[in-house]
């Protein structure tokens, strides 16, 4: 196949690195195109981050969907077994098998934004046609040029990340403790939801949880809320007493960093 007939893709997550990404490359790579695997379980924020997005680029931002099987059948299928980092069926399913099949057989280029100073692999995909190209590695491109890109852009961070630093689903098993507090204090339904998904995926006697040990119960009874609080001040105020040269975005940032494991780069950039 001629070099002319490879498509080059950005894969968006509705995060910040991926959508930086989409604005470097806008002027760089010829017939860009853009797309959103939806799993239909994102935060309203994420879908106004790409509007505004979209808008910015002035083009359009594909959405793609699972073909009718989401996450409740999938859930169904695994036996009620909440997806976890261990056994992440939800990113294979919902993210990483929706972008195959868009893409099907054509050769393609797909544009990952993980950072130069990450050391991440993410998302590599086995299919021969898809080849991982990682622009802002090659180009040397960090945390604080993705602020400094996305500020320039008038883009901004998006809205969740006053409360959570990733993208994905609002019940995604990556989020922190102080990041389960902020989707119970600014989504209180969706906290719901997610604590509703724990009981269902319980009710046949073994006990699944998103957030380790702990139920979303559990984490929402006051003397819990506070202490997880405390700690995330205590955090807060370490990071800006070791802050150096960061600004307030990136002292938040590393704040909210997971320490654990990270989704992959198809949910979390
Ligand atoms: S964002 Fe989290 S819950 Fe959603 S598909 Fe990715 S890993 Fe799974």
């Amino acid at each position: 196949m001629s070099e002319k007939a490879v498509r080059n893709i950005v894969n968006l997550s509705g995060g910040k690195d991926s959508t930086a990404l989409a604005i470097y490359l806008r002027d760089r790579v010829p017939d860009l195109e853009y797309v959103f695997c939806d799993t239909e379980k994102e935060l309203s924020e994420t879908y106004e981050y790409l509007d505004r997005l979209e808008a910015y680029l002035g083009t359009k931002v594909v959405r793609l969907k699972h073909d009718g099987r989401g996450f409740d059948h999938y859930l169904a299928v695994y036996g009620g077994y909440l997806p976890s980092a261990r056994t992440r069926w939800c990113t294979k399913h919902l993210k990483i098998e929706v972008f195959e099949r868009f893409v099907g057989r054509e050769h393609v280029k797909s544009y990952v934004g993980i950072r130069a100073d990450e050391a991440r692999v993410g998302y590599i995909s086995t299919k021969p046609n898809i080849k991982p190209v990682f622009p802002f590695k090659e180009d040397g491109i960090t945390r604080q040029d993705v602020f400094r890109i996305l500020d320039s852009s008038g883009l901004g961070v998006p809205d969740y990340y006053r409360w959570r630093s990733r993208s994905g689903c609002y019940f995604c098993f990556f989020q922190q403790n102080i990041e389960w507090v902020g989707l119970l204090e600014n989504h209180p339904d969706l906290f719901a939801e997610a604590s509703r998904y724990e009981k269902q995926a319980t009710e046949g006697g073994k006990r699944y949880t998103w957030n380790g040990r702990e139920s979303l119960e559990e984490l929402a009874r006051p003397e819990r809320l506070a202490s997880i609080k405390a700690e995330h001040a205590r955090r807060i105020a370490y990071e800006t007493r070791s802050a150096g040269q960061k600004t307030l975005m990136e002292v938040l940032d590393d704040a909210l960093e997971c320490e654990g494991e990270r989704a992959c780069a198809i949910c979390d950039l």
